[in-house]
């Protein structure tokens, strides 16, 4: 027995004693194996011309016997001969995967997944085998030999028989292992299925330019008898064929000119498990130091798992047809994590480690330029399938305005202009460039409500109140909108028409336009102000004046009613929001970053309860142009201070309610109630 090399033993060790889920690569090391050889013989037969191959007779075949325990991958590609066996199987040194340091994996804990996420060719066969064999016979000799191995320390090799040039890799599968203390056992057993090699070379070798065969059973219909009376039922039988498993041309090599949609469609359902057709599909060819092959797709419906923490994202990614990586997550940003595809170069390595491919200063770049092409094909829905663009935006608006929001705004402007919010104007949704473009001239702000509810948010007294003054509200029922507007602050729409302050300027701007020059743009910086929050600066100086003095004038009313109110409130004050007889008496706003419906918020969150949670500086205003004003500044008169208390937290809770917050103490509001009736 010859022993195996230092290194190859170390990867051995590793292979067998990996705990790693993921064995079945094996098949997928074992075929690209073989498609290399008959690469190899194919190429070998373009350059020289006393080979005598018919390109069309090349091809892999997987085959398993249940009873031998056995599974085999041939090809009849250019096979090895003893000394190409020795060297090529008997030391890690000589395989492609040499730059897979054993020895540095091993340091690093997770080598397991390392060899499960990317393979490490051949020996990966001792992943689930207990005995390897390798009957293969070199092209143009007439000799074969047999490689055999149980992968500890050494090897074999004999002389063999083969018919033909060409490979057999015969796996006899390791005993299944039964689980033990809670955690489970091994099934080898699983690979000797007609479904699972056909699953598995579907899904790691589907696009292999080999056909490779494998017997399948199938069931016909027997011929009908001819003696078959009237009540003859049509009996089956099962028998078996050969047949090519994988579809050996990549769907995303071909120009999207020669796909028919129907065939991208089916591709995705079959491909990512859905049965949704994708809403868009987009698919690009890079060229230049990094060629590159993309398929991408924006899934139809949002997956169940969508937010959940075991969703993964990414992409497939393969090198030479072969799938080295089924969800390689740095091809995507967390934004865009609900995309799915296939991105092939020939350019990136088949036996790459996770840590490089990290590093990998190529695969940044593809990733860039996928995060921008899914951005235009985004903007292009937008504009042009708006309908289509809105159940997009319902299924993962959410993740994009998270982008925003886990970016410290950083990404706001590659994704602002995707977010859609419900115009409580307009009764549909609309971006922030269009509450933009619509905004009535001195408009300085993006005015906002966020809640639960749509149609409470409508109807609420801040809402109203901005509404009548012309201006349009954004009505938010997201948890995470509010969060979003204040890590972006503020929004900036590009290229606007430019807004003239002084006549003069713009009147020459206009006789400029007339002899044909180009209108003026300018970028408009918008801050997003919470209808309910702050000095919302909406009112006229008059306005505003008339507030202040009403504030001083009953000043000795708001200190008993903040007194009745005591930390519930910051102060009570005349509203400047609130100003028509007919709007409500009252409503709270807040000061300060932290707004009503954040709160609420964070007290559903996982800090729920916890002390010291921040809280809101509650500002009780008051109308009063309104009956009731008139009714609490004619007890404060009579130095009635029991009814100044009472009305003082009757205001103040339902103004709560109309903020969809119930009293802190709903029995006193409804005592307080009755004793007013
Ligand atoms: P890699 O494929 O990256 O070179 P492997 O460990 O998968 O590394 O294979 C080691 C070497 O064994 C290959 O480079 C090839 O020379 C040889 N080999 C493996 N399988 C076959 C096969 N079916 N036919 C011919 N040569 C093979
Ligand atoms: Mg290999």
């Amino acid at each position: 027995m010859r022993k195996f090399k230092t290194e190859s033993k170390k990867l051995l060790d590793l292979m067998i004693n990996s705990i790693y889920t993921n064995k079945e690569i094996f098949l997928r090391e074992l075929i690209s194996n073989a498609s290399d050889a008959v690469d190899k013989l194919n190429f070998k037969s373009l350059t020289d011309d006393s080979l005598q191959i018919n390109p069309d007779d090349l091809a892999i075949r997987v085959a398993f016997d249940r009873d031998a325990r056995t599974i085999t991958v041939s090809d009849n590609g250019i096979g090895m001969t003893a000394e190409e066996l020795e060297k090529n199987l008997g030391t890690i040194a000589h395989s492609g995967s040499q730059e897979f340091k054993a020895e540095n994996a091993d340091s690093q804990g997770d080598a397991v997944d390392i060899i499960g996420q990317f393979g490490v060719g051949f020996y990966s066969a001792f992943m689930v085998a207990k005995k390897v064999q390798v009957v293969s016979r070199a092209y143009g000799e007439d000799e074969a030999h047999v490689w055999e191995s149980d992968g500890l320390e050494g090897y074999t090799i004999e002389p063999g028989e083969r018919a033909d040039h060409g490979t057999d890799v015969i796996l006899t599968l390791r005993d299944n292992e039964p689980g033990k203390d809670g955690e489970s056992g091994e099934d080898y057993d699983r690979y000797l299925s007609e479904w699972t090699l056909k699953d598995l070379i579907k899904r790691y070798s589907n696009y292999v330019r080999y056909p490779i065969k494998m017997m399948v059973t199938k069931s016909r219909q027997k011929p009908k008898p001819e003696d078959a009376g009237d009540d003859y039922k049509p009996e089956y039988e099962d028998y078996q064929e050969l047949e090519t498993i994988n579809s050996m041309t990549p769907i995303w090599k071909k120009r999207a000119s020669e796909v028919e949609q129907s065939d991208y469609n089916e591709f995705y359902k079959s491909t990512f498990h859905d049965y949704e057709d994708p809403a868009r599909t987009i698919s690009f060819h890079a060229e230049g130091t990094l060629e590159y092959d993309a398929l991408l797709f924006v899934p139809g419906r949002a997956p169940f798992d969508l937010y959940s923490k075991d969703y993964e994202k990414g992409l497939a990614l393969y090198s030479s047809n072969v799938m080295i990586m089924e969800k390689c997550a740095d091809l995507l940003p967390d934004y865009y994590n609900f995309v799915r595809g296939v991105v092939d170069s020939e350019d990136i390595s088949l036996n790459i480690s996770r840590e490089t491919l990290q590093h990998d200063r190529q695969l940044h770049a593809i990733a860039r330029r996928i995060e921008k092409k899914i951005t235009d094909d985004l903007c292009d829905m937008r504009d042009n399938d708006r309908e289509a663009y809105e159940k997009f935006f319902e299924n993962f608006g959410r993740g994009l305005k998270f982008g925003i929001y886990n970016t410290y705004g950083a990404k706001a402007d590659e994704l602002a202009d995707l977010l859609l919010f419900w115009s409580a104007k307009n009764q549909k949704m609309i971006t922030l460039r269009e509450y933009a473009e619509a905004m009535p001239a001195g408009q300085k702000a993006i005015y906002y409500a966020a809640g639960d509810d749509r149609d409470r948010l409508s109807k609420m007294p801040v809402v109203t109140g901005v509404l009548t003054r012309g201006y349009d509200v954004l009505l938010c029922t997201q948890d995470v909108d509010e969060f979003t507007f204040q890590a972006m602050r503020e929004y900036v729409a590009k290229n606007m028409p430019k807004v003239y302050e002084d006549d003069a300027a713009r009147e020459a701007a206009e006789k400029a336009q007339a002899d044909g020059a180009e209108p003026e743009t300018e970028d408009r910086h918008l801050e997003l102000k919470n209808v309910a929050t702050g000095d919302l600066d909406l009112a006229s100086e008059d306005e505003k004046k008339e507030a202040e003095e009403a504030t001083k004038e009953h000043s000795g009313l708001f200190d008993a009613m903040k007194e009745a109110l005591g930390d519930k409130v910051e102060k009570v004050a005349v509203s400047s929001r609130l100003v028509g007889e007919g709007e409500a008496p009252a409503c709270i706003s807040t000061e300060g970053p932290l707004s009503l419906e954040m709160e609420k918020v964070l007290k559903r969150g996982p800090e729920g309860e916890a002390e010291g949670l921040p809280k809101t500086q509650r500002v009780l205003e008051l109308n009063a142009k309104h009956p009731v004003f008139a009714k609490l500044t004619a007890a404060q008169d009579a130095g009635d201070t029991e009814k100044i208390k009472l009305y003082a937290g009757l205001l103040y809770d339902q103004a709560l309610l109309v903020e969809g917050i119930l009293p802190e103490d709903p029995v006193a509001f409804s005592q307080s109630v009755c004793e007013l009736m």
